[in-house]
């Protein structure tokens, strides 16, 4: 293995959502941030996989709960067109005091290849190293410290030093190699082989599989058709190469069968890696649960809300970002702490940014998660526009659901 090449204060895994929004906040506190991506391109499953659906910032009751760095990767994603619905109530008006919960939530539709260049090019602005084609493969440690997270490249075998690590692997790829408590997602993941077409000069997402999307306001009566039985774990080589194939064969097939009717559609992009929702999360401190709807947390670090349904909000305890085991670990994304029925909640592209603002803030101020000054974390996340608690919002409107 080559020396230690590099090193950062902060070293963020992963570029998805989650990455993309813990390296700007921790790079914006001033700390010198490397961000490394197998792919190459940022964006994770919001662009290489094709999910371009930002899912909603409020909790359909007519309040934002989400905001921050959240807020803004939603505005960024869109800042050059929305590719659908483009919710003007929320985007154009700044007078939200009369929103009800029969306004459309606010959430859009953007384009994927354009958010990963928007997003590139924001990261590089505020400083952020990028790694690209980078494959994190191993950590290195000293007691129950990283010291160095070793990744594969072109360049070859390289160790990068970090004070702290994010770990938006998605995958909780960095807490496994660390030996952090992780768990798994004990139902599979349901083959989605969402891909886009082009035809009549029309180019259409085809969400083909499961879709995120809530049939009542999306896709008017459309309900989800399993392609197969089989489900997916997303963590073992062979199982997401025949998820990828079997990806593949299902676009064939809906391609055929909709070229017999019109032989002008053609298929314009399919995803680069798996289309996996819930793989492996760490095991923090705190698992966050579906009982936790609306309950006040004395260390909440954002707020999300239920992308399936209105009126829920949930605060995010920073407990549930790190496990004590690995000190300097901090998770971000679809691999933080939650129990399996809260994972499909805390898993969407809002929640991502939320616990990807906190994590990078955390990563940039402390080196010792579990003895970090939680008050001085949640006054510089409130400085950066996050409103942490729901007892800080404007009461609901004509809320049909007693807290
Ligand atoms: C079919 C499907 C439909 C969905 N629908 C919606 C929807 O409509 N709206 C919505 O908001 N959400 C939806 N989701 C969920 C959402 O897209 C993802 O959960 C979210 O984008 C995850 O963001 P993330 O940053 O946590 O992880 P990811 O997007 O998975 O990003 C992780 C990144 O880390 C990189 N990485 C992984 N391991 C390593 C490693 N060892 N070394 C270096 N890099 C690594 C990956 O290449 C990837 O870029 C859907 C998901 C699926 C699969």
């Amino acid at each position: 293995m080559k020396d230690c090449a590099e090193r950062c204060d902060v070293l963020v895994c992963g570029g998805g959502f989650a990455g993309i929004s813990a390296a700007l906040a921790a790079a914006r506190m001033g700390r010198q941030v490397t961000l490394l991506e197998k792919q190459y391109l940022l964006g994770g499953l919001g662009t290489a996989g094709l999910v371009t659906f930002y899912l909603p910032l409020c909790d359909g009751m007519g309040r934002q709960v989400s905001f921050g760095i959240a807020e803004e990767l939603l505005r960024l994603s869109i800042s050059m067109g929305a590719e659908a619905e483009y919710p003007a109530n929320w985007l154009d008006s700044t007078d939200g005091a009369n929103r009800t919960e029969k306004d459309p939530r606010f959430r859009v539709r953007y384009n994927p290849s354009l958010f990963a260049i928007l997003a590139e090019q924001l990261l590089l602005k505020e400083g952020v190293k990028l790694r690209y084609g980078c494959y994190a493969v191993a950590v290195t440690k000293t007691g129950h410290r990283i010291d160095t997270v070793v990744v594969e490249s072109i360049s070859g075998r390289q160790a990068i030093h970090a004070d702290t690590v994010v770990d938006a692997t998605g995958d909780a790829c960095i807490a496994h190699l660390a030996g952090a408590p992780t768990a798994v997602n004990s139902q599979g993941n349901a083959l989605a082989s969402w891909y886009y077409s082009l035809g009549q000069g029309s180019c259409t997402l085809n969400t083909l599989g499961f879709s995120d999307v809530p049939s009542e306001d999306w896709a008017p009566g459309k309900k989800p058709v399993p392609l197969t039985e089989r489900r997916f774990d997303g963590l073992d080589r062979d199982d997401v190469t025949d998820m990828m194939v079997c990806a593949h064969a299902s676009i064939l097939r809906d391609i055929q069968k909709r070229r017999a009717g019109d032989a002008s559609i053609v298929p314009t992009a399919i995803a680069s890696i798996p289309q996996v929702r819930m793989t492996r999360r760490i095991a923090g401190e705190y698992d966050l649960s579906e009982e936790d709807v609306h309950r006040r947390f004395a260390d909440s670090v954002g707020m999300v809300s239920d992308w399936r349904k209105r009126g829920p909000v949930y605060e995010v305890p920073f407990s549930s970002l790190y496990s004590a085991d690995v000190p300097n670990l901090v998770c971000a994304g679809r691999c933080t702490s939650v129990t399996e029925p809260m994972w499909d909640i805390m898993r969407v592209i809002p929640c991502c940014a939320v616990t990807g603002q906190a994590a990078g803030t955390a990563a940039a101020m402390g080196r010792d998660f579990p003895e970090l000054d939680v008050r001085a974390l949640q006054a510089v996340l409130e400085r950066n526009g996050v409103v942490l608690h729901e007892d800080q919002l404007p009461p609901r409107k004509n809320a049909h659901t007693s807290r």
